[in-house]
């Protein structure tokens, strides 16, 4: 049987072994000065890797859960608000949206390529009833990242949401000086954390909003989150995931070891890596072959292989787990998650293991060709 497996997909990702032990210490009661002292460690951390001074709301939950919760605390029904999508987590994006009553408005970009601002920009304009724009920096499911430092102005008065999931830690963020209002995340991409703590920057102008807002909430409430947080002994607003936030701090002092800068820096090797892996065995890459894209690599499958045979055949003759296409895409690529604790070795492992793989499928590959690259 076989016992060890490469988690190669972007999110989850794999954590440092630091990490994975920081699970097993006893766990401390959220009442006491520890805890807090864990808790404010984690959400001063959390402000450093988003580039913000604005307060950082700490949940129980998966990443969609802060999203959600953005939704939530931002709006009331019938609120106007414009999606730019570029891929699956764009449009999952708009569809929470209407699920909430929103009257959303969708900028479809084309998969793969960056969001175009000058077209938000534009959108904005033609629609003067938009309150907010929302978008995702890094499209998990094609590898795109967007430039997002033109959002604020493209915007207006309207307020910017960007769900930078898989970004934060792995590409270049500047919530502050880039004038995103709320900047969602979660703690198991790129941060080297476990599932389950998702997390939230707003901005003074987004508590304003956030006031007349008239959605249900409840568990998600962001001034219940603020007012626990801001209290004698900082804690989230209900039981916290007390070995999650361990862990969490623990990853986030690594970041810090290495240094931000060092770590954006790893992130566009691995980019580069990726990408020169895959094009080397002749494979066509769905996003650019550019810098920015730092966090996901993904290419088509060449003619006739099967993308969830490509990465079944991975897993189980390889032990290397991949991601497939989601939405429309599936079956149709292969994405290599490369955001969080890897290094250039883990590239070199996920394109040997494609090759063989491609190769197994009865695609002819030079074997070493990616490699060699
Ligand atoms: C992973 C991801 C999500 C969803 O996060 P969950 O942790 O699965 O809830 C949302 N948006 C993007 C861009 C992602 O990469």
């Amino acid at each position: 049987m076989r016992t060890k497996y490469r988690l190669m997909t972007p999110g989850p990702a794999p954590i440092p072994p630091e990490v994975a032990a920081a699970a097993v210490l006893p766990l401390v009661h959220e009442h006491t000065p520890v805890f807090a002292e864990l808790f404010a460690g984690v959400a001063r951390d959390l402000q450093h890797v988003m580039g913000t001074a604005n307060d950082v709301l700490l949940f129980a939950a998966s990443g969609t859960g802060a999203l959600e919760a953005a939704i939530q605390n931002l709006f009331s029904a019938g609120d106007r608000v414009l999606v730019a999508s570029n891929g699956f987590f764009g449009d999952r994006l708009a569809a929470m949206c209407r699920a909430y009553g929103l009257d959303v408005a969708v900028l479809h970009g084309e998969w793969g390529r960056a969001l175009d601002v000058e077209a938000v920009a534009a959108a904005v304009a033609a629609d003067p009833a938009i309150g907010a724009v929302a978008c995702v920096l890094s499209e998990t499911s094609t590898g795109a990242v967007s430039d997002v430092r033109g959002l604020e102005s493209a915007a207006g008065p309207a307020l910017t949401i960007v769900d930078a999931m898989s970004a934060v830690g792995a590409c270049e963020l500047r919530a502050d000086e880039w004038g995103l209002d709320v900047v969602i995340g979660g703690s198991a991409k790129a941060l080297m954390g476990p599932p389950g703590v998702a997390f939230v920057s707003v901005s003074p102008r987004a508590w304003r909003r956030h006031r007349t807002a008239r959605l249900p909430r409840y568990y998600f409430d962001w001034t219940t989150a603020r007012e626990a947080a801001a209290g004698d002994v900082p804690r989230t607003s209900w039981t916290p995931p007390v070995s999650l936030l361990a862990q969490l701090a623990v990853a986030l002092r690594q970041i810090r070891a290495e240094g931000l800068p060092d770590v954006l820096r790893r992130h566009v090797l691995l980019g580069r890596g990726a990408r020169a892996g895959l094009r080397g065995m002749g494979l066509r890459l769905l996003a650019g072959d550019e810098d920015r894209n730092a966090a996901v690599t993904a290419a088509w499958t060449p003619g006739g292989v099967d993308g969830r045979e490509l990465a079944r055949t991975l897993v189980v003759e390889h032990g290397i787990q991949v991601a497939g296409g989601l939405g429309a895409l599936e079956g149709r690529i292969v994405r290599i998650g490369h955001c969080g604790h890897f290094d250039l070795y883990d590239i070199v492992t996920a394109v040997a293991g494609l090759e063989l793989a491609l190769d197994a499928l009865g695609h002819p590959v030079e074997l070493g060709s990616g490699v060699r690259e």
